[in-house]
């Protein structure tokens, strides 16, 4: 459009003769003028001014309507790439089984679903638009230029794939350092989250020096490593302006001997069209090779959002997984030996026969270490175990659908698990449907609702970061109400009382005596007074079980059991 426009202003006596149309420049340019002069002929010179300039601006109108509805539309496919990003990892962390936690870093999975998503909404969505629309682009000029001067356009095919090899490589060692200042990223937040749950001890221990000195050493790692990657990436743009240039001065060079030799081999207006398409090529390739380098450092937190992703989650339903809605008979041990570790050794339970029948109560004792709460664990399948086999009403827990198996318990444990919500979101925790009559009445069974009615906003009180606005009593109250209120045939209690004073202590007991009324519990006592009733009392060390029987039997035998027990009677 320039170049008419030009022509109309400058070179008025210039006479075009059509020529038969093909795909060559100058046979394009030559048409185009023909057809403006026929225009000028018969409109006038200060028309055909005014058409080309109408015609300009109407390009670029075109050109800048277009580019804002390619990002018009790019907005919500990068938004919703993200967005399904982090739910399905969100979704991966709900299944994934414990084990997996335990070799995680809590801040690095934070890390992964924050500030790595992060990094591919900025790198690698922010160059989708590029690298779909820039190689069109380059190879359109690529083709253009071919069209003009075949021997020129040798040396840009020849030389374009050099800089291209050196671009990647400066790729690949940006995407090494990505990947480790993500990780950085990771340890940063995991530090932070530690040092908010662990205020009180830091400050008790006066451990602030230390705890800022290894935050900033963490986060002046982080720097240096942003640093490298910074310097890294804006090396590919100057790296790739600067071969354009030497590849623009050698096709200079060569075109202009070429022009020079006058051997008509190639028409300088034709040299300083290729000069000027080949300049135009080089702003698209710079910007695809800094995309480029972004994709790469992105696709290292796209790897690592991946290593969620691809984890195997081997605690799921099976495939011809039955449903359980209710428990009739019996939970039965049979042989179980369980390690954390598959290496074979380790072993934490070993070779465990138990039954609980429906209805009654099995108490677990023993010291601490002795593999009661690993024992309890496997039931509702946070482990799956290897050897031997868990039975309920004589079908192996790992043919039940989890959400039936886990359906049918309850669990306190020693620490209670509150959220950051109101205390009838927490009693009502998984069950939407509960009214509040319903929650009134577990909390009424649980001890807990004389505290609750104290407060000023009652049942609608926000009870803090996981309930830390309540006493360690009432938190566990509140776990007992929301296992009364899920009412289910199972009860596992773990040291449930064993984290609190006597006075709390023995409120919180009376609760639980009401929740085991006409369930089947299994209970893990720290404290032997509370399961002298226990229809079944087993005895636990180092994984084993080397005592079972009813309180009094026991005690007779004058074994591990007595021992325990007169240490505590005496204490
Ligand atoms: P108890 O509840 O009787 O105190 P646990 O069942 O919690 O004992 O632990 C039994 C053994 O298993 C302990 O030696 C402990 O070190 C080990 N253990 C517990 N949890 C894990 C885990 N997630 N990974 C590896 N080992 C564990
Ligand atoms: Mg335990």
């Amino acid at each position: 459009m320039v170049a008419p426009f030009l022509n109309v202003l400058f070179n008025q006596d210039a006479v075009y003769h059509p020529m038969p149309w093909s795909v060559s420049v100058k046979v394009l340019l030559n048409n185009f003028n023909y057809h403006l002069g026929q225009y000028i002929q018969v409109y006038g010179q200060l028309n055909a001014l005014t058409l080309i300039s109408a015609l300009v601006v109407v390009m670029f109108f075109l050109k800048n309507l277009f580019r804002y509805l390619a990002m018009y539309f790019m907005a919500p496919i990068r938004n919703g790439v993200v967005r399904d990003l982090r739910n399905k990892m969100y979704e991966k962390l709900l299944h994934l089984p414990f084990a997996y936690f335990s070799n995680e870093r809590k801040g690095d999975l934070m890390a992964r679903m924050t500030s790595d998503v992060q990094e591919i909404e900025w790198s690698i969505m922010q160059s989708l638009e590029v690298i779909f629309r820039e190689p069109i682009t380059v190879v359109l000029f690529l083709s253009t230029m071919l069209l003009m001067s075949p021997q020129l356009s040798l040396f840009v095919f020849i030389l374009l794939p050099v800089a291209g090899l050196m671009i990647g490589q400066i790729g690949k060692s940006l995407r090494r350092t990505s990947t480790k200042s993500q990780a950085q990223m990771g340890t940063l937040i995991s530090n932070i989250e530690e040092t908010l749950g662990g205020l009180r001890i830091i400050r008790s221990f006066t451990a602030e020096v230390f705890s800022s000195k290894r935050f900033r050493d963490i986060n002046d790692r982080y720097r240096q490593l942003m640093i490298r990657l910074y310097r890294k990436r804006d090396l590919s743009s100057p790296l790739s302006e600067f071969m354009g240039a030497v590849v623009l001065v050698t096709v200079m060079y060569f075109g202009g001997h070429l022009v020079l030799s006058g051997e008509h081999a190639l028409e300088p207006s034709v040299f300083i069209a290729f000069i000027a398409i080949f300049s135009q090529l080089i702003p698209p390739a710079k910007a695809f090779t800094e995309a480029y380098s972004n994709v790469q450092k992105g696709l290292a937190s796209a790897e690592r959002i991946n290593k969620i992703l691809d984890a195997e989650d081997t605690i799921r339903d099976s495939e011809h997984a039955r449903s359980l809605t209710t428990f009739e008979r019996a939970i039965e041990y049979n042989n179980v030996s369980f390690a954390y570790l598959r290496d074979g050794e380790g072993w934490v339970l070993k070779d465990i026969h138990l039954t609980i029948e429906k209805g009654k109560t099995i108490a677990l004792v023993g010291q601490s270490g002795s593999g009661k709460t690993t024992l309890a664990d496997l039931l509702p399948r946070f482990y799956d175990i290897e050897i031997g086999s868990i039975l309920i009403d004589g079908h192996d827990i790992r043919d039940v659908k989890l959400k039936d198996l886990r359906g049918l318990m309850g669990i306190v444990s020693q620490e209670s698990i509150l959220f950051n919500d109101t205390i009838h979101n927490n009693i009502a925790f998984g069950m939407p449907e509960a009214t509040e009559e319903q929650v009134m009445e577990a909390a009424k069974i649980a001890h807990a609702h004389e505290f609750i009615a104290q407060l000023p906003e009652g049942y609608q009180t926000n009870i803090g970061d996981r309930g830390s606005k309540l006493s360690g009593g009432q938190r566990q109250r509140l776990s007992i109400a929301r296992a009364v209120l899920k009412n289910p045939p199972v009860l596992i209690l773990d040291e449930a009382t064993s984290a609190l004073d006597t006075e709390s202590e023995r409120l919180v007991q009376d609760a639980l005596t009401r929740l085991m009324q006409n369930r089947t519990t299994l209970v893990i006592a720290h404290r032997l007074s509370t399961i002298q009733h226990a229809d079944e009392i087993i005895v636990m060390q180092k994984g084993e079980i080397i005592e079972r029987g009813k309180h009094n039997d026991l005690i007779a035998r004058e074994g591990v059991y007595k021992r325990l027990y007169d240490l505590q009677a005496f204490a």
